[in-house]
């Protein structure tokens, strides 16, 4: 995203918009079976903060920045500060309906020989199809980070429970097959892990070192 907004730093604010609204969705889309509103909610303050630094950086020197921030942003949907113009008006991550641990069995089981021979064909995972296709037959099709079924829209990849950093072998009983997304999940908690060990702390939400030890 922060990429776009460079690159449209003189371009007109609905086209801006038109060129964030499909990003912003498609990673919603993505990230809403594992994240939490509260993190749409702050991604949304982060997308604020990148719109009025676009704005301070097109306007010209002597306009307010306020004066300028009302050129882009007006009362709309999203309350006092929305981004918009015309019928264009800006997606906000916390429109998104978080949806969580929807227990549907998929109409076609990841255990069936076409499934997998389909997902070889298209190459949606990582690691070898064997290895693949026996981690999903010891987990009977469900990914073990967020306990749903794999369907074969989903990218799977193989995951070292233990982390091999951490002297995780290559072998079946340390391997899983996870989501993209939960994969990515998991190993941010890894790292937070991690932390935790090396003694920082949750402080008001955010992972903080203890005085003593800076
Ligand atoms: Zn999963």
């Amino acid at each position: 995203m922060k990429e776009v907004i460079k690159s449209h730093r003189t371009a007109p604010q609905a086209a801006l918009i038109a060129r964030l609204n499909p990003i912003i969705r498609g990673w919603c889309n993505y990230y809403r079976t594992v994240v939490s509103k509260k993190i749409f909610t702050s991604e949304d303050l982060t997308l604020w903060n990148m719109l009025r630094a676009w704005t301070v950086s097109r306007k010209k020197k002597k306009t307010p920045l306020i004066k300028a921030l009302k050129k882009y942003f007006s009362h709309g949907k999203h309350g006092k500060w929305t981004f918009q113009t015309g019928k264009t008006v800006l997606y906000h991550h916390a429109e998104t309906e978080i949806k969580r641990h929807t227990l549907v069995k998929p109409e076609s089981s990841p255990l069936d020989g076409n499934w997998t021979y389909g997902r070889k064909r298209r190459g949606t995972y990582t690691g070898t199809p064997t290895r693949v296709s026996k981690l999903l037959k010891k987990q009977k099709g469900i990914c073990p980070q967020c306990k749903q079924h794999f369907t074969p829209e989903d990218l799977i990849e193989v995951d070292h429970i233990i982390p091999k950093s951490k002297g995780g072998k290559d072998t079946y009983n340390n391997l899983q097959a996870l989501h993209r997304h939960c994969h990515y999940v998991k190993s941010k908690n890894d790292y937070l892990y991690d932390w935790l060990e090396n003694g920082y702390e949750w402080k008001d939400d955010i992972l903080t070192v203890p005085m003593a030890r800076v």
